[in-house]
């Protein structure tokens, strides 16, 4: 059970693996009013860069769940670096069907709504660690505007149009669900480019030094092809934020 290795080749420089930098974290970390104490479940916590660095500027504690044993290590060497390592956990394992034993404040999945399901199923999986007047985080894509084809979508690595919404259409998608949008941190295309341009630094600096290894034809194809194809759709038509919910 782990993630596949090219994931974490494609990521291995970055602390957070999705489209956010280090301030819209910090933003939103500051936008949730966090109190010091605050118990945090964090599923598919990649390297933990959230809970580290929440425990560090606002005194959360808590507890993350990731399939990779490589962001799995790299979450428990960060809160180390920290200083936080008594105030967070990491675990490996599928978070799929994972419910905390104890209830917690906040019960985020930032990224991964597949180990749900989907939104609707991700946020009933957190629902059940979540303590009654909890904040829940949702990490999710939306199109930035209108898809005009299929083609589009799976140059988003989306499998069709239908697989994400555009914004108003997945704020109103969290209400359906019984929940109000209370706060929200969206990626931009800055912010975008630092998630998956940065991948591509990562891929040739890797083939360089395994040109023999087994994913090197995969590498190759995929350095010879994402750049612009980035460029053309998904920089274009993918958007991604990060949603706080409450239950009405
Ligand atoms: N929330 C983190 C990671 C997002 S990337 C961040 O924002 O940085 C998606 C993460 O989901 C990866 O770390 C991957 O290892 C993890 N993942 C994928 N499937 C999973 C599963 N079934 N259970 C737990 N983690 C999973």
């Amino acid at each position: 059970m782990d993630l596949p290795r090219i994931f974490t080749l494609r990521e291995s420089s970055h602390r957070i693996h999705n489209p956010f930098t280090p301030g819209k974290l910090a933003d939103l970390g500051r936008a949730l009013h966090l109190a010091p104490g605050t118990r945090v479940l964090d599923l598919a916590s990649g390297s933990g860069e959230m809970l580290c660095t929440w425990a560090r500027d606002h005194g959360v504690t808590g507890t993350g769940v990731d399939i990779s044993t490589v962001f799995t290590e790299k979450a428990r060497a960060r809160a180390a670096e920290l200083g936080v390592a008594d105030r967070v956990a990491f675990v490996h394992g599928d978070a799929s069907g994972f419910v905390a034993d104890e209830r917690v404040d906040l019960a985020a999945c930032v990224g991964a709504t597949w180990i749900g399901g989907g939104v609707a199923g991700t946020v009933e999986l957190l629902a059940r660690s979540l303590r009654p007047g909890g904040l829940m985080l949702i990490g999710e894509p939306y199109w930035r505007k209108e898809v005009p084809d299929r083609e589009t979508a799976l140059g988003c690595h989306a499998g069709d149009e239908g697989d994400f919404l555009v914004l108003p259409e997945l704020i109103e998608r969290f209400g359906g669900l019984g929940y109000d949008v209370v706060e929200m941190v969206l990626a931009d295309q800055d912010s975008w480019d630092r998630y998956r341009a940065a991948q591509w630094l990562n891929l040739r600096r890797w083939l360089d030094a395994h040109p023999d290894d087994e994913p090197a034809a995969e590498v190759r194809t995929e350095l010879d092809t994402e750049p612009a194809r980035y460029a053309r759709y998904q920089r274009e038509y993918l958007g991604w934020g990060v949603f706080a919910l409450m239950a009405r």
